[in-house]
């Protein structure tokens, strides 16, 4: 279904899963007017229609599987290329473009229509590249040390405004191949959960980037966890837990009041039984705060019920969380903890920090400050 609508009363994110006071109000209305990825094949034959049948297939894989922008389709009539974007406003406007000093990560900060903003983040690794998309402006679930989570949440992203940051990762990574995407940029992307499988069967189908080279991350949204692991077998899941008793998780994850461990880990052995995919476990490593042994023990306990990866994650600094992140010795003690225990454990490395484009640093605005 396309998003019409000037605003966000009856959000399936919000209402679907009742998050209550989380979820607060959509503050940006969402596009009067869908971009043209936001069709639908039917919509789109529709659009088309007294054009010859084959026109179809033509703009569907120009602007799907290639990226196309209107202008860019050489193989259709002037002036259908003209009624195309005359009809379709463009999903994304590029306000910034920064690259880290390194040279390997890209980030760019995005206006959609109605004025929000977003990020997304190309990294280039020797191997392959990765694109983090964003799957919401702002986000509602509040984590205390995530930036994006202490602004606020400002509404959902469309199907094309989703579709559209990989389109121009591919782009740009070229002539190195997009091969993974991760949706862990802006946006608890289990609360925007329609939209995210519309792009995510594009990404597979158009774009041709296999499931399993895609991760979605979440805070831990059970039920749509349910529902994550019916319609997406071999995606990946990755849950940011950074905690493994309900007291400290509650004060840095405030949904875990709504959806203690206890039952987030009973949602991951189902994930785990259903796809025959481990849950991986994302744990920002705080100093002080969960880097303890005791902290190891507790999360080996949890990581051995839901036979789940953990991967550590070195805290990034943000404006609204001034604990710092665990120093590089106590990261490797803690991860050394958990392999001694049979876990199996990586550390994430951090790229670009420089230009705060790293795990938790994305905001709405200005990015740097
Ligand atoms: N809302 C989803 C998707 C965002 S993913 C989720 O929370 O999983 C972003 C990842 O970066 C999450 O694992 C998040 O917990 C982590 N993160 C947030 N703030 C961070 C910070 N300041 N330092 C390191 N990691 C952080």
């Amino acid at each position: 279904m396309m998003d019409t609508t000037a605003s966000d009363p009856a959000d399936p994110g919000t209402r679907q899963y009742d998050l209550g006071a989380l979820s607060g109000a959509a503050r940006a209305p969402l596009p009067a007017r869908p971009a043209l990825l936001d069709l639908d094949r039917g919509a789109l034959a529709a659009f088309l229609g007294d054009e010859p049948r084959f026109r179809t297939d033509q703009v569907w894989n120009a602007i799907n599987t290639k990226g196309q922008s209107p202008d860019q389709i050489s193989s259709i009539p002037l002036r259908l290329r003209s009624r195309l974007a005359e009809e379709f406003p463009p999903a994304l406007t590029p306000v910034t473009e920064q690259r880290s000093g390194d040279g390997r990560t890209t980030k760019w900060l995005f206006e959609l229509n109605g004025g929000a903003q977003v990020e997304t983040v190309l990294m280039r690794y020797r191997d392959r590249a990765t694109v983090c998309v964003s799957s919401q402006a702002g986000c509602a679930m509040a984590c205390s040390f995530c930036a994006t989570g202490q602004a606020g949440f400002e509404r959902h992203l469309t199907v094309a405004e989703i579709l559209e940051q990989v389109h121009r990762a591919k782009d740009a990574a070229s002539p190195q191949r997009l091969s993974n995407i991760v949706f862990m940029g802006m946006g608890e992307p289990l609360a925007n959960l329609e939209r995210l499988f519309t792009a995510i069967e594009r990404i597979t189908t158009d774009i041709g980037i296999g499931s399993r080279k895609i991760t979605v991350s979440t805070v831990g949204l059970v039920p749509a966890m349910e529902r994550f692991a019916d319609a997406n077998g071999q995606v990946g899941l990755a849950v940011s837990l950074h905690a493994a008793n309900d007291d400290l998780r509650s004060e840095l994850v405030p949904l875990n009041r709504r959806y203690p461990i206890n039952e987030l880990i009973q949602a991951c052995q189902m994930v785990r039984d259903k796809t025959g995919r481990r849950v991986s476990f994302e744990w920002a490593m705080i100093g002080g705060v969960n880097d303890r042994d005791r902290d190891a023990n507790e999360l080996i306990g949890l990581a051995r019920k839901a036979d789940a990866h953990v991967n550590l994650i070195p805290l990034n600094s943000t404006p609204g969380y001034p604990t710092t992140g665990s120093s590089p010795q106590q990261v490797k003690h803690f991860a050394g903890v958990l392999r001694r225990a049979g876990v199996n454990v990586t550390i994430r490395s951090t790229m670009g920090d420089d230009i705060d484009a790293a795990c938790g640093q994305l905001a709405n605005r200005g990015a740097t400050t």
